[in-house]
């Protein structure tokens, strides 16, 4: 059965990415099969590192959001009273706020008049490509889409065929991150030494407790910061499987698409250690 393992940062910027898919591109250099997720749909870049991939299905992500029948509102105010997530305001008649609405479909459920109905909008894109290989299945959501555990689910749900599924999450540690590490094996932190980087993974771990996962954590950009991303590791009793030092020549090679596994001998050497500490943590 495939190891699912959730790559997570809590605050952006903390190079999860960059770990996400150099740690693919370790498994796959032991021959085994790897799937790579990524679940950052408003903002997928794992593909920016993978550009010798070949695009191999695409289809379109479908929601249902409420449509108010203005001829028939006569704007008495209970869908608004029942939304709990403000999407509904009514003056002389009632509007939805899309990027607001959560598509529960109670106003629609509530109305009196039948004056709400379900119309289906697409709301974002899920991506499959492959290569060498490896598989990335991306979600897309549309600019101007307020919810993106529509089209999280259906990067998970899309058929992979990895021993090793990465996923690469969405930063903080809300509705969205939540969604993304469900049924995952582990979690892996990348974790910024700052006080930023420490705040938002305690919360990240305090998501990742709850849903029983098991933890490690890498720190990234080692010596740049003030101590305080080991430091919350220690008092979490979070086992830190590498400190990534920063190096400007990798940082360069990084932004220009280079792939993480292959931009220099060092960072290589830090994912295969990565990869071989989960194998044994995992028994495999
Ligand atoms: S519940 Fe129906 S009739 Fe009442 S304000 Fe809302 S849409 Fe209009
Ligand atoms: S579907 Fe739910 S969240 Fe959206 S406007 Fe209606 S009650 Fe609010």
């Amino acid at each position: 059965m495939a190891v699912r393992i959730a790559v997570a940062g809590g605050k952006g910027g903390t190079g999860k990415t960059t770990l996400a898919v150099g740690l693919a591109r370790a498994f796959l250099s032991t021959g085994e099969k790897v799937s790579l997720l990524d679940l950052d749909v408003e903002e997928p870049n794992s593909h920016l590192f993978l550009s010798d991939l070949r695009e191999v299905n695409r289809r379109q992500v479908i929601s249902s959001l409420p449509a108010v029948i203005t001829e028939h509102c006569v704007a008495c105010g209970r869908c608004k009273e029942f939304c709990h997530f403000n999407a509904i305001v009514v003056f002389d008649k009632a509007t939805v706020l899309e990027e607001f609405c959560h598509r529960c479909g109670g106003c629609v459920l509530v109305c009196p008049e039948r004056a709400i109905v379900e119309k289906e909008v697409v709301i974002g894109e899920v991506i499959k490509a492959v290569g060498r290989g490896l598989e990335l299945v991306s979600g897309w959501l549309e600019v101007g889409q307020a919810n993106p555990g529509p089209v999280i689910r259906e990067v998970k749900a899309e058929q992979v065929a990895g021993d090793w599924v990465v996923l690469d999450c969405p930063p903080g540690s809300g509705c969205a991150f939540v969604e993304s590490v469900e049924g995952a094996d582990l979690l892996l932190g990348v974790v910024e030494d700052t006080p930023f980087g420490a705040h938002d993974f305690r919360k990240v771990v305090q998501v990742a407790r709850n849903a029983g996962m098991r933890i490690f954590a890498v720190i990234n950009r080692y010596g740049m910061g003030n101590g305080d991303g080991v430091k919350v590791c220690e008092e979490e009793e979070i086992e830190i499987l590498a400190k990534v030092p920063f190096s400007e020549a990798a940082h360069r090679a990084l932004a220009q698409g280079g792939d993480p596994y292959s931009v220099s001998p060092d960072l290589k050497g830090i994912l295969d250690w990565i990869r071989d500490a989960l194998l044994e943590r995992l028994e495999r």
